[in-house]
């Protein structure tokens, strides 16, 4: 990309460092970000994009791994323009990708909704979870959607179903080179009060549970058929196993967390020595669930 494009824009910067995005506060700088006000910002920017750039959308990064040399190529996360929130005709809501989930289960509870309480623990977008096809507690994300607005790499909207994707445990493919803008819920009436104690039950139990107060990504792997990821990685003496300033939570096995100043390096190898040591110790290979971007430095 010469260095002058994008020059007017002022949601796009340059050499933005990615540490500033991920919840765990790593990463080297992307050559672009773009962090599009609304809809038709977006679109010029995507209009402008070379098509062999590559791309990558991204919401609060709290399920992210990028690695200490950085992004080549353009970073997408949606501004503020694409965290509204509305009721359809049909008692649904709809939700800008944008949306913190957690701000999405604050409204189902003052509304009386009930379905998305999970989300309230979620610390990513309605676009992460769309991807990711968040879920906790028994709830998943596309259990509840009925439509999603994407666009694509030309700028283009998309109104798609469902069934335009193939969804699993903390997996969705669907149309390639497309971006979540939107989605569409349906969840059920239920007594405010009802939806409300199970949102701060939630809230509770995690607190209680997760390393919150240092920088982490959530669940490092995705829990084997029949198991628990946690279970299998405590099993292997591997709480509190340290990389540089990286740890496995010895509050939750299967955290790792920054101690401060951990470089992504520190992370990705902590990951790779965990899932080498539990193979080891019990046969089991471990998926990760965060994704990993970037190149080493
Ligand atoms: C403390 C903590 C607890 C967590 N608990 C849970 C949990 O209980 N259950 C769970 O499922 N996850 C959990 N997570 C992981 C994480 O919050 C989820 O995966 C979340 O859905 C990621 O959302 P995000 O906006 O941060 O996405 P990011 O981390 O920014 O991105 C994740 C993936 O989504 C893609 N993406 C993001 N936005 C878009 C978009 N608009 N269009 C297309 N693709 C997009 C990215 O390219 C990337 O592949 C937890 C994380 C933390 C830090």
């Amino acid at each position: 990309m010469n260095a002058a494009a994008y020059a007017d824009r002022p949601a796009v910067r340059r050499h933005e460092p990615m540490a500033r995005h991920t919840s765990w506060r790593v990463g080297g700088p992307a050559d672009v970000y773009c962090e599009p006000h609304d809809l038709p910002e977006l679109q010029a920017f995507l209009a402008e994009l070379p098509a062999d750039v590559p791309l990558l959308w991204i919401g609060l990064g709290s399920n992210l791994l990028v690695r200490d040399g950085g992004f080549r190529g353009a970073v997408v996360c949606l501004g503020k323009g694409f965290a509204q929130i509305e009721t359809l005709p049909d008692g649904g809501l709809r939700a800008g990708a944008g949306l913190p989930c957690a701000r999405l289960a604050q409204h189902c509870g003052r509304a009386g909704l009930a379905g998305g309480e999970f989300l309230a623990g979620i610390p990513g977008t309605v676009g992460g979870a769309l991807a990711m096809n968040a879920g906790a507690h028994g709830g998943e994300t596309w259990q509840r959607v009925t439509a999603v607005q994407t666009i694509d790499r030309a700028g283009t909207l998309h109104r798609r179903l469902p069934e335009a994707y193939r969804i699993a445990y903390r997996s969705v493919s669907g149309p390639p080179g497309e971006g979540f803008v939107a989605a569409e819920f349906a969840f059920e009436a239920a007594p405010v009060e009802q939806v409300q104690a199970a949102i701060h039950a939630l809230l509770r139990r995690r607190a209680a549970t997760q390393p919150l107060r240092l920088a982490n990504a959530g669940s490092v792997f995705r829990n084997p058929p029949g198991d628990f990821a946690a279970r299998l990685i405590e099993a292997a003496g591997l709480k509190g196993l340290t990389c540089g300033r990286a740890q496995v939570s010895e509050l939750h096995a299967n955290f790792i967390v920054n101690l401060g100043g951990a470089c992504a390096a520190d992370i990705e190898t902590l990951i790779d020595t965990v899932q080498a040591r539990v193979e080891a110790a019990s046969g089991v290979h471990l998926e990760p669930e965060v994704r990993r971007v970037g190149e080493a430095s």
